[in-house]
């Protein structure tokens, strides 16, 4: 089978150009070809002798993503794509035109077995983990989508389905490709990485010496409400959670955002807003409170705005910095999953 060059780094496409001898800067050459310019076969890299060209196409392949599916704002304002790799696992990407630039947030999983009662996501489980390359195409197809109107990616989370610190190694490996200068240079402050609280990794993550920001999924204030709605919460309990979001905030010195789903009757009461910011009193983190994008199939709602309001005065009364997220999107689905779930062959059921 042919190698995909896709998703390597100069050091790693030089190492696969070795068998065929040729000088050091065609590892360059190609990766501007592959990150910067899109080539999408060997052929186009008209800065490359003939032969390397033929010798390359016999012995590789270049395998990125293709859009399935696309879905759009009546206000232009978000984009959600649904992207197809080679096998023919698919994710959702979305784009946000903020009012500070174009935000993105890809997937790093197909799919994700961590079991959040809210989420769309998980409803049909794991499918498989995604390469670093297939982290790096979702990023580069927005890109390319974004430069038509002369625009360009700014911020990104890893926020889409899948848990990425279960797929540690290819997220560490993707977050180095697209700081690289020869990708897309992004800065590593301009990239969030999103958590349900996978404890250990969260200090591993801390010693990276990359200093992206973390957002933590914590949604309820209390473990036994913690752990209905988020199973992982058995493994990892809340005060470890916190404790380790602290240690993460104090070795990078990267403000921790802590997320919130609120949800009508289950995790919005005053009391629950208190228990919040005891667990959270003196700590270099804030809230983002995210009224839920209704799952249907599972019956979870909206608390009215007068509740969000409340809620979110209360966390301000006890000094904790909040934001409530602006709804973005939400004639699309926004929510992550639902996309991908419409198109998955056994789950016509789920809108
Ligand atoms: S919220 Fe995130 S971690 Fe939880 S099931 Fe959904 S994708 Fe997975």
């Amino acid at each position: 089978m042919k190698k995909n060059l896709f998703g390597l780094t100069v050091e790693a496409l030089g190492e696969m150009l070795s068998p065929l001898q040729v000088p050091a800067f065609r590892a360059k050459q190609i990766a501007a070809w592959l990150y910067q310019r899109g080539a999408s076969s060997f052929a186009e890299m008209t800065n490359l002798p003939k032969q390397l060209r033929a010798a390359l196409d016999e012995k590789f392949t270049i395998s990125t993503a293709r859009q399935k599916a696309a879905l759009h704002s009546a206000d232009g304002k978000t984009s959600k794509f649904l992207l197809e790799f080679a096998d023919g696992t698919a994710v959702e990407s979305v784009l946000m035109r903020q009012p500070y630039g174009n935000s993105i947030c890809i997937s790093t999983q197909a799919g994700c077995n961590m079991g959040c009662a809210f989420c769309a996501s998980t409803l049909h489980g794991m499918a498989r983990d995604l390469t670093a390359g297939e982290m790096l195409a979702q990023v580069l197809f927005i890109e390319r989508f974004l430069s038509q109107e002369n625009g360009k990616v700014d911020t990104m989370v890893l926020m889409g389905s899948g848990e990425p610190l279960m797929n540690y190694d290819q997220v560490l490996s993707f977050l180095h490709l697209v700081h690289a200068p020869y990708v897309l240079g992004m800065s590593y402050r301009s990239i969030t990485l999103s958590t349900s609280g996978i404890v250990p990794r969260i200090y591993a993550l801390a010693e990276e010496g990359i200093p992206i920001s973390l957002s933590i999924s914590l949604h309820a204030p209390e473990d036994a409400l913690r752990s209905r709605l988020m199973p992982i919460n058995r493994k990892y309990p809340l005060a470890e959670v916190v404790a380790a979001g602290k240690a993460y905030g104090d070795k990078t010195k990267r403000r921790v955002t802590y997320e919130y789903i609120l949800i009508d009757g289950v995790n919005d009461s005053l009391e629950q807003a208190r228990l919040l910011a005891r667990l959270l009193r003196g700590q270099l983190a804030s809230v983002n409170l995210i009224p839920i994008n209704p799952v249907v199939e599972r019956h979870l709602l909206r608390p009215s705005q007068q509740r969000v309001e409340a809620f979110e005065q209360c966390l301000d009364a006890h000094h904790i910095a909040v934001t409530v997220r602006r709804e973005m999107g939400a004639d699309i689905n926004a929510a992550c999953g639902q996309l991908r779930n419409r198109h998955l062959p056994q789950a016509h059921d789920v809108r």
